[in-house]
């Protein structure tokens, strides 16, 4: 059976703006994101034959050394895919015109990096509008993968940022809709993008626990561990689900030295051996496809 691991790669200094901390360094210095968690990951990667997809911030990609690091990752036949030119934090708030200029800003900029035209999208902080699907199909894109199927996301990521930032947190941060999502790819409906309907895009969900319908990805397994997850991948394969599994580069950087504190986040050794655990456990049990490759193996490519 297949299965997809992504890697959203959004620099720290999307994180530093997210806590209002300054941004130490310029613009010429590589973004830890790039110079420490793409490295590791593209290690394990390669020592568990594993064909990953990054997400890519079009912002990241101007400058000229992390350019050459995502040239690299394409070269080592991974994929690359549009997580918007400037990350906003309420994407879901933009207008059509601002949501357009994002991704066309972005989709530019990889696609002169890129060895083939760019397929996928993933909103930032998996805030997607329905009217965004046909913007993307009119690019010719293949696939969304901003639905996390969870009812529970909007409550825990409202709940959770709010007491981080101690202040009320009104994020866009999924819906409740998603819970009712499919957990394999589909084809959404045009403006319910959480049902099966007739869009030729496809939606590849980011991979819950069947039947509970918890998040499945990092930023969880390193609070509840590794039992949590190993619970997490049987109920994958009981289900017959393919996993679309979400690291994030900032999940292998050494965070102590940056002096940003993320809940949950212990010591990067800690983080690392959880990482490797997650992707030496799928590579036993899944052949892993890039994204765009795990669409198309499915019969569904364009
Ligand atoms: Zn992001």
């Amino acid at each position: 059976m297949y299965g997809t691991i992504q890697v959203d790669l959004d620099g720290l200094w999307t994180y530093r703006r997210y806590f209002g901390q300054s941004q130490p360094g310029s613009a010429e210095v590589v973004d830890p994101v790039y110079a420490e968690g793409l490295m590791r990951f593209l290690e394990l990667f390669k020592k568990y034959n594993v064909k990953a997809t990054f997400f890519i911030v079009g912002k990241d990609a101007q400058q000229p050394e992390q350019r050459k690091l995502i040239a690299r990752l394409v070269e080592a036949g991974h994929e690359i895919a549009n997580h918007t030119m400037s990350h906003p934090q309420h994407f879901n708030l933009l207008s059509a015109e601002q949501v357009e200029d994002e991704i066309s800003d972005c989709d530019k900029i990889l696609q002169e990096i890129g060895t083939k035209a760019i397929a996928g999208f993933r909103a930032p902080g998996f805030s997607i509008q329905a009217d965004t699907l046909s913007i993307l199909r009119e690019k010719g894109y293949m696939y969304d993968t901003s639905v996390i199927p969870s009812s529970l996301i909007p409550f825990i990521m409202n709940i959770s940022h709010s007491i981080l930032r101690r202040k009320p947190v009104c994020m866009g941060a999924g819906r409740i809709g998603f819970g009712f999502a499919p957990l394999d790819v589909y084809n959404p409906d045009q403006k319910r993008i959480w049902k099966k309907g007739d869009s030729l895009l496809f939606e590849v969900p980011v991979s819950v626990i069947p039947g509970l319908r918890l998040p499945l990805h990092s930023s969880y397994v390193f609070m509840f561990g590794k039992g949590y997850f190993r619970y997490g991948l049987k109920r994958l394969q009981k289900n017959n689900v393919s996993p679309c599994y979400l690291f994030h580069g900032i999940d292998l950087v050494d965070l102590e030295k940056q002096k940003v504190s993320i809940p949950f986040f212990k010591t990067l050794e800690k983080r690392l051996n959880v990482c490797e655990y997650i992707i030496k456990s799928f590579s036993k049990k899944y052949e892993l496809l890039t994204t765009r490759q795990l669409v198309q193996t499915n019969g569904m490519g364009l």
